[in-house]
């Protein structure tokens, strides 16, 4: 089959691996280059973790997905994920029920008492009446480097091309016509749309506007000589317990610690500028002066603001049928980077007309939503 993918981030590169793996003859085609530093994905790293508090299905599927990684770091010849661990701040009960969760769906989790992590931990200033869960199978994917390695690897199939800086203005998924800004347009047996937090601007105005824009504001940081044995030894957070949201991405493989909270997660109306302002800048070196000691404005080497797109009935991704045998992931979500191996195969699966593999993902595993509906 020939399958044009539209996108160049994590979601719409998979995809191409798949559908290469296949036989498949593929174009890609970006609005920029591929890989493309605005695109959502471009990031130093996304926290692959397991544990979803609560949510059995969502741990089984990051369970899985961290089987895929693991396969695709060897099919892609490249060492992208930094098993550094993940640790979830919890109040005790929970981080209890936590690693009986992760446990029971095969993984394997340790709860640590306050007190074990105030002794691991000295570096954090975490609340003393909280514990923690900590999975060892877990870490941190160097985002930058997992698309580069999709690209190095597609570069050199047969049958894939590559078409960078050429916007997409107009799909017809019922003819598998995708038309580009310059004009050209390329007819495929099957497309995807995988565009992130610009899909509003190329879907039905119908499914448009059930997505909403969010906006969240980021600080990389360089950690003081003294502190950087600790830090070394610091998995990624997710969750540091407290009432905004705060969690972190340690220093790993030269990268920067990664700070932010789900408190500067706010709706926007367009994809504007990345450039995180001035009072967000401060909000969150003020939250972080009180999370890690010694913390200074010092610390900050720089900001920036990323953007994902929520599908509005259940906050998560979307995946829409445009008709034919094209697709859209209408919804990236905040979490799609880690499940992206079993993402990009289910919609491989669609595109190609094969049966979709499973993934214990909602979103994924009902009937996409019709755009012509
Ligand atoms: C601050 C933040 C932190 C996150 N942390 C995590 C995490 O720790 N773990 C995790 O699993 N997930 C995380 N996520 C979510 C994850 O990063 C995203 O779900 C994922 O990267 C989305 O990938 P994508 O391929 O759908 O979109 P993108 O990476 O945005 O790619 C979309 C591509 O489409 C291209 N495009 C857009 N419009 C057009 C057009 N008209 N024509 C042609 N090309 C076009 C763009 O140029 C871009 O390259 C986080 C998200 C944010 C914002």
């Amino acid at each position: 089959m020939r399958v044009t993918v539209v996108g160049g981030g994590v979601i719409a590169l998979l995809t191409a691996v798949e559908c290469a793996l296949g036989g498949h003859r593929v174009t890609v085609v970006d609005q920029g280059p591929i890989p493309y530093s605005r695109a959502t994905s471009f990031d130093q790293h996304r926290i692959l973790r397991a544990l979803h508090p609560a949510d059995p299905r969502s741990t089984a599927a990051a369970l899985s997905a961290h089987r895929h990684w693991l396969d695709l770091e060897e099919l892609l010849a490249t060492r992208f994920y930094e098993r550094v661990g993940a640790l979830t701040v919890l109040p005790p009960a929970a981080a209890d029920e936590g690693a009986l969760l992760l446990t029971g769906a095969g993984g394997h989790a340790r709860t640590l008492t306050a007190a074990a992590l105030a002794d691991r931990y000295p570096h954090l200033s975490l609340d003393g009446a909280l514990a923690g869960v900590l999975e060892e199978d877990a870490g941190v994917l160097l985002a930058e480097r997992v698309l580069a390695a999709c690209v190095g690897w597609l570069k050199w199939r047969p049958g894939i091309d590559l078409v960078a800086h050429r916007p997409v203005v107009a799909v017809d998924g019922e003819r598998g016509r995708v038309r580009l800004a310059d004009g050209r347009v390329l007819d495929a047996d099957g497309v995807l749309v995988a565009v992130g937090p610009w899909a509003r601007g190329l879907l039905p105005e119908r499914v448009a506007k059930t997505l909403t824009l969010h906006r969240q504001s980021l600080l990389y940081c360089r950690v003081p000589g003294e502190q950087a044995e600790a830090w070394a030894a610091t998995p990624a957070i997710p969750a540091l317990g407290t009432r905004r949201g705060a969690w972190l991405i340690p220093p790993v493989a030269g990268t920067a610690l990664k700070v932010t909270s789900a408190a500067l997660c706010r709706e926007a109306d367009d994809i504007t500028d990345h450039r995180t302002p001035e009072e967000y800048q401060h909000e969150l070196a003020a939250e972080f002066g009180d999370l890690l000691p010694g913390f200074s404005p010092a610390w900050v080497l720089g900001s920036k603001d990323c953007y994902y797109l929520s599908y509005a009935e259940t906050g998560g991704p979307l995946v829409v049928s445009l008709g034919g045998a094209a697709h859209a992931y209408a919804a990236c979500g905040g979490s799609s980077f880690k499940f992206a191996p079993l993402i990009a195969r289910t919609l491989a699966d669609r595109v190609l007309g094969r049966v979709p593999a499973p993934t214990g993902l909602a979103a994924l595993d009902t009937a996409p939503l019709d755009a012509s509906l």
